[in-house]
């Protein structure tokens, strides 16, 4: 089954966002598997966005991804990765649509609250660096049927 990596940013814990953005998802159908809140370290935040190093963000990037608390998350369903990048909206809240979660909350791209894997491999390397398999629960929601036709 197809999975995400979902972190919510230190932008988004501080301005109360968790649960707003952990509804959405829910209530569209996704299976929540992992979930940990954390103090992201320099070193995993460098290389959570070693593709960035040479950009120059990045210094910024990490300076914030570190500056507080962050919520990170395992998502799990079918076509779950390019949804919830449509779900997360364009990385420049200004330009994200109404309805996304950017596009909803954030005004600027420095702050843009959340982030999600671009690509399945992406993500397969993201939930890797963000969890271990003893932190990651398969289970099946009672109500999939409802959810997914058979
Ligand atoms: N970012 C930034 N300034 C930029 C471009 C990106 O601060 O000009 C930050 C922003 O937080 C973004 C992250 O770097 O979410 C990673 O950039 P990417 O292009 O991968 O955007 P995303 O995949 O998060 O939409
Ligand atoms: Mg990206």
């Amino acid at each position: 089954m197809e999975r995400t990596f979902i972190a919510i940013k230190p932008d988004g814990v501080q301005r109360g966002l968790v649960g707003e953005i952990i509804r959405r998802f829910e209530a569209k159908g996704f299976t929540l598997v992992g979930l940990k809140m954390m103090q992201v370290s320099r070193e995993l935040a460098e290389k959570h966005y070693d593709v960035h190093r040479e950009r120059p963000f990045f210094p910024s990037l990490v300076a914030f991804i570190t500056s507080g608390p962050v919520v990170a998350m395992v998502w799990e369903g079918d076509g779950v990765v390019a949804a919830a990048r449509k779900m997360i909206g364009a990385t420049n809240p200004l330009s994200a649509e109404p309805g996304t979660i950017r596009g909803d909350f954030g005004i600027s791209i420095g702050r843009n609250l959340i982030h999600g894997s671009d690509a399945i491999e992406t993500a397969q390397r993201e939930i890797a660096l963000w969890f271990t398999p003893e932190e990651l629960v398969a289970w099946r929601p009672a109500v999939q049927p409802w959810l997914v036709e058979s």
